[in-house]
């Protein structure tokens, strides 16, 4: 790994001018380090968030859940305000990595995680990485995305943002023209020739907060993994909605690991919104999920499981467990 120099935080204002493509801001370090080790990316400074108290915070207030950048994965899976009333939250934390991982990873440094793909993290200069192709196209492409949104087909690999969508939640960020306020929905995009990322944060930008806006609604969040714990989802879904006799009113629904970015379902939310959920439509709900996927060579497997998922958490929600 090449040598940086190391630089603790004083404060947000102190933080701002100091960061470049140089010099990122550190968090968890749980993927950044992995990133600067593998040689992807070799920053000259990294200035560590962690003396920063005023990033750390639980809290609610009159408008719904405040959420500090350095709260970590683990203290979302253990906030009784958080299983209580925002569950797909607390489950979509709870189902990545392992428990020392998620002592040490960050919300804010999960929504920035990079692509998990093989080519990126080895020593490929693939498109992502200012290449001019994509080897995974052709190649190894079992993880890979089925839904086509840009000349990269790596999934976003974070399991929180997908149940963060369901909840309507926004992320603050500050920047050296002042903070702005954006929807973790839109903050997530697929990357283009310009931007090869799949996030909107500037790099000279701080996430300060993720807001998750007061609910009523009941949430669940499901993850396939190819072994039964610490593992990434080959497919989740997060679902949330008003849940009333055999009903889910304004449902939201929105599979992982399928797409540059999560992917929200608005054809099947509106197949089901109030309606009772019969078997059939159930059955139906699923079939739908996976209209539009265009499968590679070797992750065909992904539509059979996201339509079970999908199914399985309906059935979960409106507590019709088969
Ligand atoms: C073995 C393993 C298994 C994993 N499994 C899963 C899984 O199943 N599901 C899942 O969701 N994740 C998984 N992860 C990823 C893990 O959750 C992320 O690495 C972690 O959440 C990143 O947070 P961090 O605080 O460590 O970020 P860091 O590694 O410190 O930073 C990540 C990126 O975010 C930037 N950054 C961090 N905080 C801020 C901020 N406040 N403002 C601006 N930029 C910032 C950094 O500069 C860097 O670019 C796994 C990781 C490992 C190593
Ligand atoms: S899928 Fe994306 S990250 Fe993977 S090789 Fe292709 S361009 Fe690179």
């Amino acid at each position: 790994m090449k040598n940086f120099t190391h630089i603790d935080a004083q404060s947000i204002e102190h933080t701002i001018p100091l960061l470049d493509y140089y010099a990122r801001p550190l968090a968890g370090g749980t993927d950044l380090i992995p990133l600067m080790r593998e040689g992807v990316w070799q920053p000259d400074r990294l200035v560590n968030l962690k003396p920063l108290a005023d990033l750390h915070f639980l809290r609610e207030a009159g408008d719904g859940l405040h959420i500090g950048a350095l709260t970590t994965l683990d203290e979302l899976d253990r906030s009784p305000l958080v299983r209580e009333r925002y569950q797909a939250l607390a489950e979509a934390a709870h189902s990545a990595a392992s428990p020392q991982l998620r002592n040490m990873a960050t919300l804010g440094g999960n929504l920035l995680q990079q692509v998990r793909c093989w080519y990126y993290r080895g020593p490929f200069n693939c498109w992502m990485k200012g290449g001019d192709h994509c080897p995974a196209r052709s190649g190894e492409n079992e993880h890979h995305a089925v839904f086509d949104q840009s000349p990269c087909v790596a999934v976003y690999p974070s399991d929180p943002p997908a149940a963060l969508i369901t909840l309507d939640a926004s992320i603050r960020i500050v920047g050296p023209d002042g903070a702005r306020s954006v929807k973790v929905a839109d903050f997530l995009a697929p990357p283009d020739e310009l931007h090869r990322v799949m996030h909107g944060l500037g790099l000279n930008e701080l996430i300060t907060e993720i807001v998750v806006p007061h609910t009523t609604a009941r949430s669940l969040y499901l993850k396939a993994m190819d072994r039964a714990v610490w593992a990434y989802a080959l497919v989740s879904v997060a679902v949330a909605g008003e849940v009333a006799n055999g009903t889910i009113t304004n449902p939201r629904i929105v599979l992982g690991a399928v797409a540059n970015v999560p992917v929200r379902l608005g054809a099947v939310e509106a197949l089901i919104d109030g309606q009772l959920l019969t078997d059939e439509l159930i059955k139906e709900a699923g079939t739908m999920a996976t209209h539009g996927m265009e499968p590679l060579a070797h992750n065909h497997y992904k539509l059979p499981l996201a339509r079970n998922l999908v199914r399985q958490a309906l059935r979960d929600l409106t507590g019709q467990r088969m």
